[in-house]
């Protein structure tokens, strides 16, 4: 992904002390690398779509038609897209976490346990369980900007997705020559053939 300086920028922590509110950390071919605190930015709004798509439950099962931009015609395909991002987000979680800051994950973000009860539950110290948070965060911000095919961040661009593959002209129709007719004769030419034999 090609990250832009202005949205690093929107994205930073202001009183970061890593990249000083710029948000980016160096850089890699010409293009900025973001800091920890955009890449948790990046994670804190797909969260937030996240519990916005829990909390509408009534319409989760909602199905949409996704209209293809390209060609003329009205292909597309139906789909739930509130159930496509909820499921997305773990199952990106589960992938690339281990065990052990999944178990967090699901425990804080998931299940929403907040930090008192997740140090009980874990037998964790509050440093070092905020400490794990962040990774997490960090971790899971970056992946969703640069999956592929379609990031889960921004979620603007997740929901607007439309589909991307080239269409497939309608073959048009070729009215073909009647073939001869094979088979038994018709009548006028059995008749034909008899008088013939006769
Ligand atoms: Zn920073």
């Amino acid at each position: 992904m090609d990250w832009s300086k202005i949205d690093l920028n929107y994205l930073a922590y202001p009183s970061c002390t890593r990249c000083n509110g710029r948000g980016e950390w160096g850089e890699h071919e010409g293009s900025p690398l973001p800091c920890r605190c955009a890449l948790r930015a990046m994670f804190r709004v797909c969260y937030e779509r996240f519990r916005a798509c829990v909390e509408s439950g009534r319409f989760r099962s909602r199905v949409s038609f996704e209209r293809s931009p390209q060609g003329r015609t009205n292909r597309g395909c139906w789909g739930r897209k509130d159930e496509e991002y909820l499921a997305d987000f773990e199952l990106v979680a589960r992938r690339l976490l281990d065990p052990w800051r999944y178990k967090i994950f699901r425990f804080h973000y998931i299940l929403g346990a907040d930090a008192s009860l997740c140090c009980r539950r874990l037998g964790l110290s509050r440093g070092a369980f905020f400490h794990a948070a962040y990774r997490i965060e960090e971790i899971l911000g970056e992946a969703f900007a640069t999956l592929e095919p379609y990031a889960l961040y921004p979620p603007r661009d997740y929901f607007s997705k439309r589909l991307t593959e080239p269409v497939r002209a309608t073959p048009q129709f070729v009215p073909q020559p009647i073939a001869p007719r094979r088979g038994r004769p018709r009548s006028a030419e059995l008749l034909r053939n008899v008088l013939k034999i006769a």
